[in-house]
Formats: C-alpha cells, structure tokens, sequence
C-alpha cells in the first residue's frame, strides 16, 4: 500500500494511507496545466513575475488593485491593460480564490464562513462587526500542531499550511461578501474590514513565509491599504519566528500566554516545553526594541475556572510582564464539546481584571461573540480531510472536569 507523510513537525513519522480519491486528485493535477494565482503574490513578487513576461513594472500594481481592491478576476476585463497582456494573463495566470461552503450569521451580527480548499480541506474565517470597527479573524493552517490543551483547533490536529493565496483570499472572499449582504438592523456596526487579526485556525507564525507575504498584501496600499497599527499577528510563542518577524516586518504581535509558571503553561500550551517563558518573555522584550512602531504588545489570556484565573494568577501576571508595554486581552473560556474545562465566573473575571488595571495596566476583558454559531476564539474546527490519528484519539474527551 502506497503511504504518505503528514506535513507535521511534531508528528514525524506518522503514515497515514492515500486513498483512491487522493490518487485520482493526483492523476488530475499532474495533467493540468499550472497557472500562476494572482492571490499568492505580494507587489514585489508580482513586479517581478510580471516583468519576466517583458511588462512594465507598474502593470503590477495596476493587476493588485482590479483583483484585490475591485475584485476583478476575468483578466478580460482589466481595460487598462492591454489585449496582449490580457490574453497572456489568462492563459499563464489565474485569481484562484476558496469555495464558499457555508455562510453563517449570528444574532449580534458576527459571521462565520467555512471555507473549502481545493483539496477538500475546510477551514474558518469570521466577521466580527463592532461600533468603531470591523475586524477579520484569518486562519493560517488546516488544523493546528500546537494541541493547546483548550482549543477546539488542537483537537482536529494538524493537516497542512495553506498558501499564501488561500490566506488572502479569505480576506477577498469576506471584502465581497460583505459588500454584498448589509442587513438594515446591522447599520449601526461597521462592517468593512478595518483590521484583520491572524487568530482563526493554525499558528501563523509556524506558516511564515505564506502569513508574511499575505500581512504585506493586507497592508499593501494598492490591496487592502491596512495600516500597521490594524494587522496582527497571534503566536502561542514561537521564539526564533518572533525574533525573524520583527527583524521584516512593522506590525502589531499579540501572545497567547495563558499561563505564569511553566509548569501550568507546559499543560496549557505544550509549545512551552520548547520556548518556556523566560525565552518568551525576552523574545517580546527585542520585539518591541527592534519595532519602529513600538505598539503594546497584546497578551491574551484565556480564563479557566480554577486553573489559572485566581487573584495569585494576576499578580503574577503583572510581574512577570513588567517593564514591557502591553495590553492584556482576557479570554473568557469558550468551551466546546469535551474540552473537559470550564468558564471562570463573571464575579471572578472582574476581580482578575481589577487587579491587573489597578497595576496601571490595560485590560480588556474580551466579549464573546457570535456564540450561537460557534464562532468564538478556540470553537473554530473546520474540517480536515486526511484525518490524523490525533484527532481520532481526540474524539473521546481527554480530559476529565477540574
Ligand atoms: N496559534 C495562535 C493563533 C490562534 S489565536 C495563538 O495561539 O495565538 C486564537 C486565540 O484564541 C488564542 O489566544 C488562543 O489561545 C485562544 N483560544 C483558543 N481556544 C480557546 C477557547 N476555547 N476559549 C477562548 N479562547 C481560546
């Protein structure tokens, strides 16, 4: 029997079978032609595509904003260019975007797509609309390696980065949408995308090179023209990513760091085993000296009834981030089937702020939003084809009530 590897670090070694489908999905992509997508290229890899097609470097700009900022796809249709490059665009390229699988909308306005892959895999992105903003929650994996202990993503396991495309076209597809549908009793909210946050399904930051090409696109003045300060990105912590992205890229980081000892964070977030908070910490300390910006760093802190939500926690909390510019955003738990955790009290929840903004520190405590269709931060699970023999293990709860 024909065998393949999974594309997880951590699950080196695990073979899962190819199916018949997988081999007919083969057959037929090895026949087709291969056609550049648009979506996959930020402006610089695009001057140069297009320049090795003997065009003028500024064509480049003028295709970004027919696909990106008017959502043209028939090359046909872009009347600036002309027919010559037109007929050798549609024969050498192609704006290649996800299939919509479904389209939901919560009570409060919060919308959450499921989005297909051309390989059948399934992933979320989700519209939060609020007064003064309209922000994306982007997913960069199919599935995620992390396995947080907390996190309905963890669960699925890990299946595969996506492209920086399909990354992008996640911000495309909601641009349109949007647009199209603005129901009258929603008018009050925004709803056009003012930010995107890299905190839908997978770690961003063990997808670099794809989340870093798709940020310079978000904030590309002939794409989204997203200002730095309105794009960030989420990491559980991955050290050596942390440092290369502050050396490239003027951004905002937010860290999920849900723990102030490593023992619990080991348990929580088990990337801590490899990068424990004393490396973490440090690695926010040189972000923030080597960002132009120097924007607060957001730390998000899930809140878990009896675990890591009592007054103790938040002192310290408070100690272990001093004399680095944040901003912390709690998390009330948003549990899911078998996650075997539960949500901290209100009561409880407010103590724990109180006690960080009696310190002088920002704490927001963050809303949940778009319950009624499981759109909430960790409640994101998509669908993996190939399913691994994690997410089989992980049909049975794990853990037992605290
Ligand atoms: N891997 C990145 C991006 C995921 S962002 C990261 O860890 O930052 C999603 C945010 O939601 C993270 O802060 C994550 O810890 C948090 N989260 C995950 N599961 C959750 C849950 N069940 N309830 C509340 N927050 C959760």
């Amino acid at each position: 029997m024909t065998v393949v590897h999974q594309h997880n670090a951590r699950q080196q070694g695990e073979l899962l079978p190819i199916s018949d489908q997988d081999k007919d999905d083969c057959l037929r992509s090895s026949s087709a032609v291969h056609k550049q997508n648009i979506l996959d290229l930020d402006r610089a890899a695009l001057e140069t595509w297009v320049m090795a097609m003997g065009e003028k470097r500024f064509r480049a700009t003028q295709l970004m904003k027919w696909v990106h900022q008017l959502g043209e796809i028939d090359f046909q249709q872009m009347n600036n260019l002309s027919k010559n490059f037109r007929n050798q665009l549609e024969q050498t390229a192609v704006v290649q975007n996800l299939q919509v699988a479904s389209d939901q909308r919560a009570t409060d306005g919060t919308r959450k797509w499921l989005l297909q892959l051309d390989d059948g895999n399934l992933i979320e992105t989700v519209f939060i609309p609020e007064d003064d903003r309209g922000t994306l929650c982007v997913s960069s994996q199919v599935g995620c390696a992390l396995d947080c202990s907390f996190c309905a993503t963890g669960r699925q396991g890990f299946n595969r980065n996506l492209t920086a495309g399909e990354i992008i076209s996640q911000v495309w597809l909601a641009k349109r949408l949007l647009d199209e549908t603005i129901p009258d009793e929603e008018k009050g909210s925004v709803y056009k995308i003012t930010n995107v946050v890299m905190m839908g399904m997978g770690e961003p930051l063990l997808n670099f090179d794809n989340v870093v090409t798709a940020v310079r696109i978000m904030m590309d003045d002939f794409a989204y023209g997203l200002s730095k300060r309105r794009v960030t990105v989420s990491t559980a912590g991955v050290v050596p990513a942390m440092d290369r992205l502050a050396d490239i890229l003027d951004m905002r980081l937010a860290v999920s760091l849900h723990a102030t000892d490593d023992a619990l964070r080991n348990e929580l977030v088990p990337l801590n085993k490899k990068y424990p908070l004393k490396e973490l910490i440090a690695a926010c300390h040189r972000f923030v000296d080597k960002q132009k910006s120097r924007y607060r760093i957001t730390f998000e802190y899930v809140l878990l009834a009896g675990i890591n939500d009592q007054p103790e926690h938040a002192r310290e909390l408070i100690h272990l981030l001093r004399g680095l510019p944040v901003l912390i955003n709690l998390i009330p738990f948003n549990p899911f089937e078998g996650s075997g955790y539960k949500t901290s009290l209100p009561s409880v929840i407010k103590r724990f702020s109180e006690i960080i903004n009696q310190a002088g520190i920002t704490t927001v405590v963050r809303k949940t939003r778009g319950k009624d269709i499981d759109a909430a931060c960790g409640q994101l699970a998509g669908k993996i084809r190939d399913r691994s023999r994690r997410s089989r293990r992980f049909e049975q709860p794990r853990f037992g009530m605290r």
